[in-house]
């Protein structure tokens, strides 16, 4: 008998992932908290984005708290011990803090904010242990909480991966047992305190590192969802719904910047008669080799290919001059030939054919997109007319185009 498998209700399953590096990761694992290079840029970007808010709202109630806690040791050191403290207080720790604070507003905060708020850490959390090394020397022990609570911050509030939390953490430690040392503090209570300081350490970035992993899960998860919903499932180019939404953002684009696009509908030629002849897979694999070639056929950073549906694909040229488009049809009809499949079933020739209805135009605020589509498409309806395996392009018939959906609608005044 054949055994059910269960997939987790929260995770994504591993088999049929597109092939992209965000699949790749997630299948190699990160146990050490790392993605390869580009990913790892992203996904701090991300983080650090998505704890935005929340890290400035710790950062100004960490402002208050420091004022609270300057005003409470200054009551129980009293003026004589509470000179140095009050001046780590005033000069160190308050003004270091509103620096992280204003960081967290620049420009160019995802580069400056995580190695600023790293050194910051650790300059805050040797503050607040030298104010405590100089309690405990005055015979007033009671402020270990402090440097107990600054780790924690340092931890879950600063806003640090969990690298930056622990380096961060780890200055403070040595910083701790190194002054502590040189001071001379009372052996056994020191001892104590700094066993206290290790154990709250593990403990958090124990929690940390729990934190970060799922965060990387979730993000690597939500790229490759965002990836799928992007795709078509049989070609793995993008599908229909990304066609709608580029075409519409690239004819705003193209209408404020006047600039040129190009729609190419580039349809097989016989395509039922292919399936009728070869079967249906077969002719699923033929529409990945025409979607592949497509692809190659169109590189620009700008150029956009996809599955308009069934064996029709579209292909979006923005900024594009009349050259390049001539260009690059002239590359899909070589591609395509060069592919070499065989079609004796084709009424145009013994290999596979297609047939394209070109649009190019200069977008006006008066037209829409749709006109556009609806413009390579009778380009494509007339290189079927004219006997297929052809190009049409339409350019003057956009002016005198007035059907279907061409026109944008005036608004009723
Ligand atoms: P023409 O030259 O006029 O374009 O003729 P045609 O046969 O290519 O066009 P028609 O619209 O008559 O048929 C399109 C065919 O494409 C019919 C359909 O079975 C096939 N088709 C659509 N989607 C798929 C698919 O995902 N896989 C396969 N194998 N065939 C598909
Ligand atoms: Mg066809
Ligand atoms: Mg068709």
């Amino acid at each position: 008998m054949g055994t059910v498998q269960f997939m987790s209700a929260d995770r994504l399953p591993t088999a049929d992932l597109p092939d992209s590096p965000q699949a790749r990761q997630l299948q190699a694992g990160f146990a050490w908290l790392a993605f390869c290079p580009d990913l790892e840029a992203e996904f701090r970007r991300a983080h650090f984005e998505e704890k935005l808010v929340h890290t400035r709202v710790n950062l100004c109630v960490a402002v208050v708290i420091a004022m609270a806690f300057s005003v409470m040791d200054s009551i129980l050191l009293g003026p004589e011990l509470n000179r140095v403290p009050s001046m780590i207080h005033m000069l160190i720790i308050i003004p270091t803090l509103l620096i992280g604070l204003a960081s967290s507003f620049a420009p160019q905060r995802h580069r400056i904010y995580p190695p600023l708020a790293m050194i910051a850490s650790s300059i805050l959390g040797l503050g607040v242990a030298a104010i405590q090394i100089i309690a405990m020397r005055g015979g007033m022990p009671i402020l270990f909480p402090g440097l107990m609570l600054i780790v924690i911050f340092i931890y879950l509030m600063a806003g640090l991966i969990f690298y930056h939390a622990v380096a961060a953490n780890v200055i403070v430690l040595f910083g701790y047992l190194a002054m502590g040392t040189t001071l001379q503090l009372p052996g056994r209570e020191f001892a104590y305190d700094a066993l206290a300081l290790v154990v709250a350490n593990l403990f958090c970035a124990s929690v940390v590192y729990l934190h970060e992993k799922t965060s990387r899960m979730r993000f690597l998860e939500a790229c490759l969802l965002r990836e799928m919903v992007a795709r078509d499932g049989l070609t793995g180019i993008q599908n229909r719904r990304m066609f709608d939404q580029h075409i519409l953002r690239v004819w705003q684009q193209a209408v404020r910047a006047e600039q040129r696009v190009a729609l190419l509908l580039v349809d097989i030629d016989c395509f039922k008669d292919y399936n009728d002849r070869y079967g249906h897979q077969a002719g699923d694999e033929c529409l990945r080799a025409v979607a592949v070639t497509l692809s190659q056929c169109a590189r620009r950073p700008l150029d956009f290919v996809a599955r308009y549906g069934g064996e029709e694909f579209a292909v979006v040229l923005y900024e594009a001059s009349r050259e390049y488009v001539a260009e690059v049809l002239t590359r899909i009809q070589r591609s395509i030939a060069e592919l070499n499949i065989p079609h004796e079933a084709s009424l145009v020739a013994s290999r596979l054919t297609v047939s394209i209805g070109a649009a190019f135009i200069l977008p006006s605020s008066s037209r829409t997109h749709e006109g556009l589509i609806q413009l390579a498409d009778e380009a494509l309806y007339s290189a079927k007319e004219q006997g297929r395996n052809r190009v049409v392009v339409m350019e003057a018939e956009y002016h005198t185009l007035r059907t279907g959906r061409f026109e944008k609608r005036q608004r009723a005044v």
